[in-house]
């Protein structure tokens, strides 16, 4: 009988429906949760056993023993009823999680999905309420502790400030429509934790933050979509919504540490934390520093934009490539062949994109502040 149920199990695994799990779309799930109906990745299985088995009860497919009951549950749902009958009102700018998103992004959706059950009520959840106040922790810019801050988002005048004194001026104002939010749970040690990043003055700034409870942290990061993408509605009425959705807070494109040399030809490497943020490219000290040591425009390959293999002196160990902009040249050398692969193909991959209204405007910032340096640098020579 075992034999006979396990046999119909594989057969619904073969299903299109079932080639990849019900909640992060990972390929090819191996786990269930037989009161939902659902096949899911291993990872997901996990998220469903936090929930307690009054909401779902999970199995494995190939080492549980399933009765006929529960294979019959598994046939009645399936993954695609299943998501006719939790997903019924996904906001648009809500993230839902692909296999490589960070564990509290699936674990929230987990949990909103069929703890909750946010997405079968039309009721509408906080963060899309326009306006959103709480406390986060926030790493100070001078030391390294977190300290309980308040934050405020106010769609109406698109920005998002922070307060260190509740009754004082707030002590930095972000414009929401700008900002990038992305999840970096391994840089801060924390599960909840993001990183802001934005322009100011010229330069980009990077906060980090994290919340107690997954939740939280969760739907200020939908909050900041929302409102981005509700600023991006008006800004460009013809655009499509579901394409404007997509990018409303990109992941990083490449990080990690390489060896960047000094501008002087005599100048010695020294180790860099880089972060590819769209088109720019930060280097750090530090991969939590508030303030990059340097950031470089990516442009257009037409521009003058190009990147390359660098065969390094003979004292320097590692694999080099050389990313050349109008203004200057760049020689970075990474620790494997393959780190230096990729850091080219990400970089060319850029460089081969024409820019958007977007990427003009983030250039014209960031040159503009180069340029204000260089004057003034050479008038202190002078
Ligand atoms: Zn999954």
């Amino acid at each position: 009988m075992a034999e006979i149920n396990r046999r119909t199990l594989v057969q619904l695994l073969k299903l299109p429906e079932h080639l990849y799990c019900a909640d992060c779309g990972a390929e090819g799930p191996k786990w269930a949760s037989y009161n939902i109906g659902i096949f899911i990745c291993t990872e997901c299985a996990a998220c469903h056993r936090n929930l307690g088995s009054h909401i779902s009860k999970v199995k494995s497919v190939f080492m549980d023993n399933w009765d006929l009951a529960q294979v019959q549950m598994m046939k009645d749902m399936g993954n695609d009823k299943a998501k006719e009958k939790y997903q019924v009102h996904v906001p648009l700018c809500y993230k839902r999680p692909c296999p490589t998103d960070v564990q509290v992004l699936k674990e929230q959706w987990i949990q909103a999905k069929y703890l909750r059950q946010e997405f079968i009520l039309p009721e509408k959840p906080i963060y899309l309420k326009g306006f959103m106040e709480g406390y986060l922790w926030k790493r100070g810019k001078e030391n390294e502790k977190f300290h309980l801050r308040k934050f405020v988002l106010n769609e109406s005048d698109d920005s998002l400030r922070y307060y260190v004194k509740e009754n004082k001026e707030p002590k930095l104002v972000m414009k929401v429509s700008e900002l990038n939010a992305v999840f970096c749970p391994m840089k801060v040690d924390h599960a909840n934790a993001m990183q802001i990043t934005f322009v100011k003055d010229g330069t980009t700034r990077n906060i980090f933050v994290y919340a107690d409870d997954g939740k939280d942290i969760v739907n200020w990061y939908m909050a900041i979509r929302s409102a981005k993408l509700n600023q991006m509605q008006i800004a460009f009425p013809e655009s499509d919504p579901n394409e404007v959705a997509k990018h409303l807070t990109p992941e990083f494109l490449k990080e990690g540490w390489l060896r960047k040399k000094g501008p002087r030809s005599g100048d010695t490497y020294r180790l860099r934390w880089l972060t590819l943020d769209n088109r720019r490219l930060m280097y750090l000290t530090n991969p939590l520093d508030p303030y990059p040591k340097g950031e470089i425009f990516i442009g257009y390959k037409e521009n003058g934009f190009s990147v390359d293999k660098y065969i390094l002196d003979v004292k320097q160990v590692g694999f080099g490539f050389i990313l050349e902009t109008p203004e200057r040249s760049f020689i970075f050398s990474s620790d494997s062949e393959e780190e230096q692969k990729e850091w080219i193909e990400v970089l060319q991959k850029i460089m081969n994109q024409p820019l958007t209204v977007q990427d003009k405007n983030t250039a014209a910032i960031i040159v503009q502040k180069r340029h204000t340096f260089s004057s003034q640098f050479h008038a202190l020579k002078v």
